[in-house]
């Protein structure tokens, strides 16, 4: 028999965390479309699961420890040098490198907020402090207030762009503002998990603001558009004495055989992939017509997700909708996030959302 109580104290900062929350799920059995967790609606192409077939055979093998293979593929496709690229399991488990890699324990990490809830997480457990600052009205990021929050003590500020969960993007001249402002010992990363879903002229890209910016980290994954999101696959581009040490402070053999073989068979198929992004976008254009023809209020969006600023009545929208075959991840007290999916599931979203708004 096991004794029943342990005396370890366990981390403050693990008492302080803000949990987690996944997208729901649908009961086993139950036919709903899960709109929960930003995913991509289209299962993996042949040749995808053909190369995780392959790797399945090598698995009493370690991976290669720095994705080289991968590292390689990636640079090419970004037209960046192969040592600006870390991999990781997900770009999640990367952002706790960086902050690892340049968090002393008190320094301060700017988040916007509300944004993507896995950082107040990742700020707690690199021992930081999280400063958060409200979002501007439309659920935009404000780069304003964001860099007034820099003080001595601030050592990295997080850039969610297209903004999880609210939906924009920053713009070109607003970035080039903050980042004037911004000291260039201060770590500013741009969390691009949605960058292929963008279409706004005014959105910068990423791997510009890197090239002009040396404290500028961009962070990636193949979660989103790639469609690997089970196999965990994302990375940072940095310069290479930043990625070294993001990969001194990573995981090792953090990325699986099979992600790195999935991820380089998807970057073979990257038109292919970037077509069916092109639909998810068509059908992100018909959400967000279809529920502004409704009467809602709704923020622009430039990821795979849109943002229903409900308040109060967040949760029980999202337990009606889940009943009705739609499962969407609600924020209590705030709003509700829906991720774009399949044509039938944003139709029968529509109908949700028409019949929430009359009542
Ligand atoms: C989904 C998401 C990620 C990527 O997560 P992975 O760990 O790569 O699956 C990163 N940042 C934001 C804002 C996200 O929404």
């Amino acid at each position: 028999m096991l004794a029943p109580v342990t005396r370890v104290p366990l981390r403050q900062a693990l008492a302080d965390l803000p949990p987690y929350v996944p997208g729901g799920r649908a009961p086993v059995g139950a036919a709903a479309f899960k709109l929960s967790s930003n995913e991509n609606p289209y299962p993996p192409l042949p040749s995808v699961v053909a190369a995780i077939v392959d790797a399945a055979a090598d698995v009493n093998r370690y991976p290669d420890m720095y994705a080289t293979e991968l590292s390689e593929a990636i640079a090419a496709s970004l037209g960046v040098a192969p040592e600006t690229i870390v991999t990781g399991c997900g770009s999640v488990a990367v952002l706790g490198h960086v902050l690892a890699a340049v968090c002393e324990s008190g320094d301060e990490v700017v988040v916007p907020w509300r944004s993507f809830e896995a950082y107040p997480i990742a700020i707690s457990l690199a021992g930081a402090t999280g400063v958060r600052v409200p979002l501007a009205p439309g659920g935009r990021l404000d780069l304003e207030a964001m860099a007034a929050a820099v003080t001595p003590r601030t050592r990295v500020v997080l850039v969610c762009t297209p903004n999880n969960p609210t939906g924009p993007a920053v713009h070109a001249d607003e970035l080039a503002t903050f980042l004037a402002a911004v000291p260039g010992d201060v770590l500013v990363v741009l969390d691009e998990a949605y960058v292929e879903f963008v279409r706004d002229p005014d959105v910068p890209d990423g791997l510009a603001v890197f090239a002009d910016h040396p404290n500028v980290v961009v962070l990636r994954t193949f979660s989103k558009a790639y469609g690997l999101a089970g196999l965990r696959v994302g990375f940072a581009v940095a310069r290479p004495r930043l990625a070294a040490g993001i990969r001194a402070a990573s995981t090792p053999f953090g990325v699986s055989h099979a992600g790195q073989l999935a991820a380089l068979a998807s970057l073979r198929a990257t038109s292919e992939l970037l077509a069916r992004v092109d639909r998810i976008v068509g059908q992100r254009t018909r959400l967000l017509d279809g529920l502004r023809a409704q009467g809602w209020e709704v923020a622009d969006s430039q990821a795979n997700f849109v943002w229903l600023p409900l308040g109060e009545a967040a949760t029980g929208f999202a337990e009606r909708s889940a009943r009705a075959g739609v499962i969407v991840r609600p924020f209590a007290g705030d709003g509700v996030r829906v991720s774009v999916g399949e044509p039938e599931a944003v139709d029968l979203f529509l109908e949700i959302a028409e019949a929430a708004h009359a009542r």
